[in-house]
């Protein structure tokens, strides 16, 4: 049987020849090997962690060894062939189907493992880009390395004057003969301060209309000209970063895209981080909702009960609206509107959790009285704000479908 790795008679590499159950095998019998399988997940009033943030609220140190976890765990799964499924083989994946990705990941699921978290913005957003727009070079130095957990990267696109309107940014980057020279500032950089690439959109000729005038590049976060500065959070950890260059040599082979062609790769990214964040990870589940009223014996208050019923069938809308969004993937057609709902929909799952917590605890949220599972849920309810920002806003995402599904007159823009 011809393997991953084998050339064909092109000297291409071929992707793997299996079937579902042999990876599954193969799945689990790794799993078996390198981890131990989860204790019973559900949920126990009073047991194990009661934490629900949003946003990670890791010190420096638990930054690192989380980091270290995550890598060595990353690297064991992508030599042993199941760290890249869909990837193509050439670049380090195995060339498989979706198909096979999902029954990785639930098997994965069922075994306690590291949390690779950190790994999100270079795996969902950044890889992918990379993927569609990079240079063979960049494909090559970055794709496996990524996967592997060797390269962590973050995406520099915000700026203090450019969020929402992101083709108003300032970053400049000038052309120097092979290399592009890069100075300006981003804002709210997740994992910079941990990073070891980032995806910099930057602005290479102002002479151009807003949204031609842009083009992408992959930096080496450890180059000089680049300051990183921690940004503190309300929430009180500080994952978010300003990020200074000044004077950052890029290599022409760095670039995304065609020059100037540097709008079509941040949407690329930005289609992406939808996806990723409308994928809805980290929401508290139901019965956590439930055993919470019980507790405080308010199940049978006839508004909560109306609250939490609430919050059930809008996440049971915006999963079968994912399911959607995947469906039309698995089926090579490029999701649209989809992800913006998926967006707007675990936003809305969150506001009406939080509003359920907060009937629910008064004043218990704002004074830690040190009972378990009560004072733990203002982290979710500070954290919701930059819930509603990142990866596009409310209003912005109310915009894009109003316009682009339900065809009313477009928002008047200002230039
Ligand atoms: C948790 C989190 C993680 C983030 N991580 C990153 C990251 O890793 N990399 C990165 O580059 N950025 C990151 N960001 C920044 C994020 O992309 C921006 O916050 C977002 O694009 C909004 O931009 P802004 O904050 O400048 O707000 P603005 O764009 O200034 O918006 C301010 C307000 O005006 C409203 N508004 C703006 N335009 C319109 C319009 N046309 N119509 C109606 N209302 C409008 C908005 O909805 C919002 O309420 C992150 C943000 C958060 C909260």
């Amino acid at each position: 049987m011809q393997r991953t790795g084998d050339p064909d008679d092109r000297g291409q590499l071929v992707p793997d020849h299996i079937t579902l159950e042999e990876f599954d095998a193969e799945g689990q019998a790794f799993l078996e090997a390198n981890a131990e399988p989860r204790q019973d997940s559900g949920f126990r009033w009073g047991q194990g962690s009661d934490q629900v943030a949003l946003i990670p609220e890791s010190t420096p140190e638990e930054d690192r060894r989380q980091l270290a976890a995550a890598q060595g765990w990353s690297k064991k799964v992508f030599d042993a062939g199941l760290g890249w499924i869909t990837g193509p083989p050439q670049y380090g994946g195995r060339g498989l189907t979706r198909d096979y990705e999902r029954r990785w990941r639930t098997a994965e699921a069922r075994y306690d493992t590291p949390s690779t978290t950190m790994f999100g913005i270079g795996l969902g957003m950044v890889a992918p880009t990379i993927l569609a727009h990079g240079t063979d070079e960049v494909k090559e130095r970055y794709l496996g390395a990524l996967h592997r957990g060797e390269v962590l990267a973050c995406q520099l696109f915000s700026e203090p004057g450019a969020g929402s309107d992101l083709a108003g940014l300032q970053t400049r980057a000038e052309r120097d003969g092979d290399e592009w020279v890069v100075n300006g500032q981003k804002v709210w950089t997740s994992f910079a301060h941990l990073a070891d690439i980032g995806e910099v959109i930057c602005r290479t000729d102002p002479d151009l209309p807003k949204h031609k005038g842009l083009t992408g590049f992959i930096v080496d976060m450890h180059a000089p000209g680049i300051e990183v500065r921690p940004l503190r959070q309300m929430t009180g950890g500080a994952s978010f970063n300003e990020v200074f260059f000044t004077d950052v040599q890029v290599p022409d082979t760095h670039r995304l895209g065609d020059v100037n062609g540097g709008w079509a790769v941040a949407l690329t990214t930005l289609m992406n981080e939808r996806a990723a964040i409308g994928g809805g990870g980290g929401v508290p589940g139901a019965t956590r909702l439930v055993e919470l009223a019980r507790h405080l014996g308010k199940a049978h208050d006839p508004l909560v009960r109306q609250q939490l019923a609430r919050v059930i069938v809008q996440g049971r809308v915006a999963s079968m609206n994912n399911l959607r969004a995947m469906a039309k993937v698995a089926a090579g057609q490029a999701p649209g509107p989809e992800l913006s709902i998926a967006k707007m929909s675990l936003t809305q799952t969150v506001t009406q959790t939080c509003d359920l917590v907060s009937t629910l605890l008064g004043s218990a949220l704002v004074a830690n009285t040190g009972e378990w599972g009560t004072y733990a849920w203002s982290e979710l309810i500070l954290g919701l704000p930059g819930l509603r920002l990142a990866g596009g806003t409310d209003e912005v995402l109310r915009n894009i479908v109003g316009e682009r599904v339900l065809g009313l007159p477009k928002e008047p823009m200002a230039r």
